[in-house]
């Protein structure tokens, strides 16, 4: 098997997929108040195409797959696909990024179709800032949703949460706090710089190391061994006597590109090497053109040659990305 390796000599094992751009909420800093325009429904790629992608780069060392959005879950047939792309010879880990609105109805077909965890981004637990931030009342259905997946078993339950000065810092006590109680892994996110109508300002950016500051003033954390069950990017922490885990991560002050391991593929078939980089492969123009898995695999080994050292937010020379984190899937 010829593994994909960049030209830094990492090695790229994880494949992040965008299934859709639709979603059921309209997050402050993700979308306008009025949404996107939707994009027409033969530009996103049908399962069948994604299904033979994924089995192109699991013949070439992906073994882990995460599907998002827009929102994953209100794309028809998904539970469906994800017990498909399951039995997929050399994927050993598939994980969904949602915003929890519809998970307690799906955790467990979802579960049984072979997805092993599941990340819930949710940036408040007040119901008034809640729909301040999403413009819809449904903080009651992610918790819900939270404790379903706990529950059936999906594991690790993470819990993503963007930390912004002046908005929601006030909850980060909160937040860590519940991992007392809740086998959840609370993953603090640095504010990135996606905002699409406010502008994104650094000065809102919240470092990891002030959030973690912010919850050591109540009680020490101390730090797992983050190699270990490395399941991402995080700073892994944990109260003395908490069942669940507090994690730190650090795009915006202290980035770990040095290790990234990722690629992404957007819900209308471009290959994206880097979040923050616009550079993209059009594989979906080749497949529907009739490419065969040979030209399929060159086009992903000529993206994974072309992936960037680093993004370049704290650079004069960074330029914000022409997509929103909606059409991305983060
Ligand atoms: S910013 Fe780009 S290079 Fe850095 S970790 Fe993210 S995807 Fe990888």
């Amino acid at each position: 098997m010829t593994k994909l390796i960049d030209s830094y000599n990492r090695s790229i094992d994880y494949l992040r997929i965008s299934i859709t751009d639709r979603c059921n909420l309209r997050c402050t800093y993700c979308m306008p108040s009025d949404g996107i325009p939707l994009m027409n429904p033969d530009n996103i790629l049908r399962y069948e195409e994604l299904l033979r992608i994924i089995k192109i780069c699991a013949s070439h060392g992906i073994t882990r797959v995460r599907f998002t959005g827009g929102e994953p879950l209100v794309r028809k047939g998904v539970v469906d696909f994800i017990k498909n792309i399951a039995g997929i010879k050399g994927i050993e880990d598939l994980s969904l990024t949602t915003n929890g609105v519809l998970l307690k109805d799906y955790a467990m077909p979802l579960k049984n179709a072979g997805l092993n965890r599941v990340n819930v981004s949710l940036d408040s637990l007040k119901k008034d800032r809640f729909q301040k931030i999403t413009r819809a009342d449904n903080l009651e259905d992610v918790l819900k949703g939270l404790d379903e997946s706990e529950k059936i078993g999906l594991s690790p339950v993470k819990v993503n949460v963007v930390a912004i000065r002046g908005f929601n810092d006030d909850e980060i006590l909160d937040f860590a706090l519940m991992t007392k109680e809740k086998p959840y892994h609370v993953r603090f996110i640095e504010y990135m710089p996606f905002d699409v109508e406010a502008g994104w300002q650094k000065e809102k950016c919240i470092t990891a190391m002030e959030i973690k500051d912010v919850i050591e003033k109540h009680e020490k954390l101390m730090p797992l061994d983050s190699s270990k069950n490395r399941t991402g990017p995080a700073r892994r922490y944990k109260f003395s006597n908490a069942v669940g885990e507090v994690g730190f991560i650090s795009p915006v002050s202290d980035h770990f590109c040095g290790s990234c391991n990722r690629l992404r593929l957007t819900a209308d078939g471009k290959l994206r090497t880097c979040l923050f980089s616009d550079d993209e492969i059009d594989v979906k123009k080749a497949l529907r053109e009739g490419a065969s898995d040979k030209e399929i695999e060159n086009l992903l080994f000529n993206a994974v040659r072309k992936k960037p050292e680093r993004h370049y937010i704290n650079d004069n020379i960074f330029k914000k990305c022409s997509r929103t984190m909606s059409l991305i899937g983060g």
